[in-house]
């Protein structure tokens, strides 16, 4: 009987796994930044300097041709040029990220496809599209409160982030003004602050405040105490998480801004002495944008003890295979970041080639279920559009593959309403991306998948 157990055990032992399946722990520790030309003196003393990337991120398409011109082609550039003359967000990279971008294949490149539009590869939005199409401001209260969920708000205490990002679902308000889009307006006011603080205070029921905007790392150091001690202290609010892409665009920051780790610490702090949870959420779309800074940064926030949890987008050709985002998971793990959602991408213009299916998020899900612990594997959700809210990709009350129309419900945030999402143009066969030109046919197919919802729910 023993011997026959110790037989069983050989036979299950697993071969030994080779380090190269492990490549999602070995991080770019040399120095990148030089092999831009433009940085190719620049020491790792001031690379590593956070003022030093603020003040030679590229704000402008002038400065982006100049600093690409002697490693991009000139038909990279035109393209560039072009696409930002025909999309919501302004041009704003940091010297980080822009170094880390393939320069050999910028059009393949998933950093330089999130940051960088090329006119050649954009394609016509959805007809389906609408501006806001999370409805945020229908579910504003003050001009900086956006108050949907019954116990949780989100406080938009900013409107500019250090790098800005194609797909931005606030691409109606972050940034600044350009060809085809004029902004709302974020910006940082105390004024405006005062409102959503007083309005938290008279609500007893919200007990979660997420401050986004924009980029909180684009805060003070005395900002984000004064944002964080007055939400701290009040009675009921027991979670605040500060949203901040920061990380992935220029982790160095925290290695060298110490006054805004120590703001950061000293609201984490505040927060243990009151028995309320302090986090931070970050914004990771690609291992590649995860190198030795981040890690040494992450290394930073865990010692002081700050939660940090990832919310990636999906993408097409950016994580939209299996072993991309399985990779991106397991390094992200890997340095203490919890994955936590991975988002279909929102309906927003001027990115219709970077949104996937519903169907491939769910192929998704499968495969990254068994790849991690369970606390690691992110929920793979939609923001179903019109303000249903977050919801799990697989609770759909119907979903049409042939047209693209899937059907959301939101029992405990809009009870008895319906929300459509549109699967993009290019994931649809010939003759539906056809009938989607026509408007009498966009109703036929909205109302079929509408009336197979609602029956699919009696
Ligand atoms: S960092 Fe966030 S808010 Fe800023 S542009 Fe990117 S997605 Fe938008």
């Amino acid at each position: 009987m023993v011997i026959q157990n110790v037989l069983k055990i050989n036979e299950n032992l697993k071969p030994v796994i080779q380090m190269e399946s492990l490549k999602y722990r070995l991080f770019t520790q040399y120095e990148f930044w030089r092999d831009i030309p433009e940085f190719a003196n620049v020491s790792e003393k001031d690379f590593l300097n956070y003022k030093w990337q603020t003040k030679n991120s590229i704000y402008d398409q002038k400065t982006l041709i100049k600093t690409i011109s002697n490693i991009a082609s000139k038909e990279f550039i035109e393209a560039a040029c072009q696409g930002f003359s025909r999309v919501p967000m302004a041009v704003r990279i940091t010297p980080y990220l822009l170094s880390l971008i393939d320069w050999n294949n910028p059009w393949n490149d998933p950093i330089r496809k999130q940051f960088i539009p090329v006119s050649t590869q954009l394609i016509e939005d959805h007809p389906m599209l609408s501006f806001d199409s999370l409805h945020e401001r229908q579910d504003a209260v003050t001009s900086s409160l956006v108050h949907r969920y019954p116990q949780k708000a989100l406080f938009l205490a900013l409107d500019t982030c250090p790098a800005y990002c194609r797909f931005c679902t606030r691409s109606y308000a972050v940034g600044q003004n350009t060809n085809i889009m004029k902004k709302g307006n974020f910006s940082v006011d105390s004024k405006r602050w005062e409102e959503a603080f007083n309005y938290i205070e008279s609500h007893p029921e919200l007990e979660d405040i997420v401050i986004s905007g924009g980029d909180t790392y684009n805060l003070s150091a005395e900002q984000i105490k004064t944002i964080g001690f007055r939400l701290l202290q009040i009675p009921q609010i027991r979670r605040i998480r500060f949203a901040s892409k920061g990380l992935a665009v220029m982790p160095m920051k925290v290695l060298t801004d110490e006054n805004w780790l120590d703001a950061i610490t000293s609201v984490l702090e505040l927060g243990k002495k009151l028995y309320k949870e302090v986090a931070l959420h970050t914004h990771f779309n690609h291992a590649n944008e995860i190198t030795g800074i981040t890690q040494r940064a992450m290394q930073k926030f865990f010692e002081r003890g700050l939660v940090v949890r990832d919310q990636t987008v999906l993408l097409r050709g950016i994580n939209d295979t299996s072993e991309q985002m399985q990779f991106l998971i397991q390094r992200l793990s890997y340095i203490n970041i919890q994955p936590y959602y991975v988002f279909q991408h929102d309906l927003v213009k001027g990115v219709e080639d970077l949104r996937t299916s519903v169907q491939t998020a769910i192929d998704i899900e499968k495969s990254l279920r068994g790849i991690i612990a369970g606390f690691k594997t992110p929920t793979v959700a939609i923001d179903a559009p019109a303000g249903g809210g977050k919801r799990s990709i697989h609770s759909y009350e119907y979903y049409n593959r042939k047209t693209g129309v899937s059907v959301y419900t939101a029992p405990s945030v809009r009870p008895g309403k319906y929300f459509l999402y549109f699967d993009p143009l290019h994931s649809l066969a010939e003759n539906i991306r056809n009938a989607w030109k026509d408007p009498k046919q966009q109703q036929i197919m909205c109302d079929e998948a509408l009336n197979e919802a609602r029956k699919a729910k009696f």
